[in-house]
């Protein structure tokens, strides 16, 4: 059982380094990902605001419109100020002449502004235009970068699944089954050292006879807290005893 659960140790820092190194690339895919949206809600806003100034010219081209109907309109009241007979009549079309100029000036007022919004919502397009230039370049190079990093990764993953499988057929398929059971079930460690009749990975009591059994090393023990496969810590430095001198 010793050797079965030093096997079970090499083959479970295998499997951790890969699931770190799923890890690194899920972050990897997530950064782009997030860059992406970013990139795409500032097209949107920037489409928007295009809207918006087309809304704002079209309103400005029928203010135009009204300014040269009122323009005609003084004229005609202007024209026909020298046909009027009585003084009431004059009276009534230059009150008239009053009221389309006060509505022209008014009309010259919101035509000026409305230039204004205009000119600023120009300035702010331009600005978003650059910026989403800008932007597409950092992720183009931030996505040659993130792809090269995930072919190394990929390469690396694909060493340690050979070295994962080799590691898989020297354990026996007990053992086997019990591991992968309990990874499936926690992200923590399928198998921890015991220490000091206590799991290392939770910190329960072990059982006195339990740990002694442990010791013996006769059959798999598992802690009854955190269902991991246990180890005596001496083994597994004599272990690495052994293999740094192998
Ligand atoms: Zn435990």
């Amino acid at each position: 059982m010793k050797e079965q659960l030093a096997l079970l140790r090499e083959l479970q820092n295998i499997d951790l380094e890969l699931d770190e190194l799923e890890e690194r690339k899920e972050e990897i895919q997530s950064r782009l990902d997030e860059n992406k949206s970013f990139l795409t809600k500032l097209e949107s806003d920037l489409e928007e605001q295009r809207d918006e100034l087309e809304e704002v010219k079209s309103l400005r081209r029928e203010k135009r419109r009204e300014l040269d109907e009122l323009e005609q309109e003084l004229e005609r009241r202007q024209e026909k100020l020298h046909e009027v007979e009585t003084a009431n009549e004059y009276d009534a079309v230059e009150k008239e002449i009053e009221v389309i100029s006060e509505d022209i000036e008014e009309t010259e007022e919101e035509v000026e502004h409305l230039g204004e919004v205009i000119e600023d919502t120009e300035n702010s397009v331009e600005d978003k235009e650059d910026k989403i230039l800008q932007l597409r370049e950092g992720i183009a190079k931030e996505e040659e970068e993130a792809e090269a990093k995930l072919a190394e990764l990929d390469e690396e993953m694909q060493q340690l699944n050979e070295r994962q499988e080799e590691a898989r057929e020297e354990v026996s398929e007990r053992v086997l089954r019990r591991y992968d059971f309990i990874r499936s079930r926690s992200d923590g460690p399928a198998i921890a050292p015991a220490k000091d009749e206590h799991c290392e990975q939770c910190f329960m009591a072990i059982p006195p006879q339990k740990y002694i059994e442990l010791q013996r090393g006769d059959d798999l023990v598992t802690c009854s807290s955190c269902q991991a496969i246990l180890y005596y810590y001496e083994d597994a430095e004599d272990y690495e005893e052994d293999e740094a001198e192998a």
